[in-house]
């Protein structure tokens, strides 16, 4: 039989990371299992200018994370790479099983994560990767000199279309209201940023094109007129970014775990589910909000509720 560990760690994103570091610390013998890459969705966020100490003003996320991963490193924490399909976790050992791999430990903190939810206008799921995207960070380069839509008006959309400038002709940001909800001082850059327009009130219908996204239409919610924008002809194609929110990475505990209708889980404020042995900590989990900085706070409070349970 393979080790059973103390603590076993879902996803390396902030609060996975910090959950592994703490776990360490106190010499928990602790496995963080990835399916990807560290970082989550922070790993391909442009700046990072909100985290308490930060050395390096303008940080990138990926080089955040790239220290978090050393530091958590340092302190013994292991670390596979592999998807956990199943996973059992009534009783005292909680087992989880990848196509390749079982692995038990005493506890377990959830810390998947949430992905970017689509922007569910007609023939979304058509254009993605033909136009349609949700990281600016990955697609930017693409639309080098191309005009750019980008839809939402939360802290990712603003900050991800001011970065989509650096690449694009034009960046018009989509908005349903017209009043961002970005944090103030995200606004303030955006609206000084020349390449940055506003479309206020309005939602995208549907996108069409001949195999890439050349057209859609939008509808301005208080009027109710739709308009159709089409690609430049010498362009040929524009770009569509969606940050319209996220949704949960939780599927995989549906039916066992407590969740909200969205399928966030539901803990209590020491990171607890409703399972004894399993702790939920960052983006997956019920909150008012969603950033690095809660995020590892989760994973440090649950990695310590590990180890004083432990302490019997
Ligand atoms: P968010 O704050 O939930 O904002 C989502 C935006 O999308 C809102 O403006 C919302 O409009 C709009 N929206 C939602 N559903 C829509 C739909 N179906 N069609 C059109 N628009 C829709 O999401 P987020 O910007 O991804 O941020 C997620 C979390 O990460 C937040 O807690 C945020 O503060 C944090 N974050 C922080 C930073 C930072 O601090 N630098 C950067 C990125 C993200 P309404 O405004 O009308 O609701």
């Amino acid at each position: 039989m393979g080790e059973i560990y103390d603590v076993i760690i879902l996803g390396a994103g902030p609060a996975g990371l910090a959950a592994g570091l703490y776990a360490g610390r106190s010499r928990l013998s602790a496995l963080i299992i990835e399916k990807g890459q560290d970082g989550g969705q922070i790993a391909v966020s442009d700046e990072i200018e909100n985290y308490p100490g930060q050395k390096v003003e303008g940080e990138s996320g990926a080089s955040l994370i790239a220290r978090m991963t050393e530091q958590t490193e340092r302190f013994g924490t292991k670390r596979v790479t592999d998807t956990i399909t199943e996973v059992v976790l009534e009783g005292e050992i909680k087992v989880l099983r990848s196509a390749r791999a079982e692995y038990q430990a005493k506890n377990v903190i959830i810390a998947t994560g949430a992905h970017p939810r689509p922007i569910e206008c007609k023939g979304e799921a058509e254009y993605i990767g033909k136009g349609v995207s949700y990281c600016a960070t990955c697609d930017a380069n693409f639309f080098e000199d191309l005009e750019v839509y980008v839809v939402g008006g939360g802290d990712s959309a603003v900050e991800e279309a001011m970065y989509l400038t650096k690449f694009a002709r034009k960046v018009t940001l989509i908005h349903r209201r017209n009043e961002l909800r970005a944090a103030k001082s995200i606004q303030e850059k955006a609206f000084k940023n020349p390449k940055l327009e506003f479309m206020w009130d309005t939602i995208v219908e549907e996108l069409g094109g001949d195999e890439i996204l050349s057209e859609m239409t939008v509808k301005n919610v208080k009027t109710g007129e739709t308009t159709r924008i089409v690609a430049d002809e010498e362009d040929g194609l524009f770009g569509l970014f969606g940050f319209v929110g996220t949704l949960p990475n939780s599927k995989l505990f549906e039916g066992i775990i407590d969740m909200d209708e969205r399928g966030y889980i539901r803990t209590d404020e020491d990171m607890h589910t409703n399972i004894p042995g399993v702790y939920a900590a960052g983006d997956v989990r019920i909150k008012s909000l969603r950033q690095v900085v809660t995020a590892v706070a989760d994973g440090a409070i649950a990695a310590v509720q590990v180890e004083r349970s432990m302490q019997g």
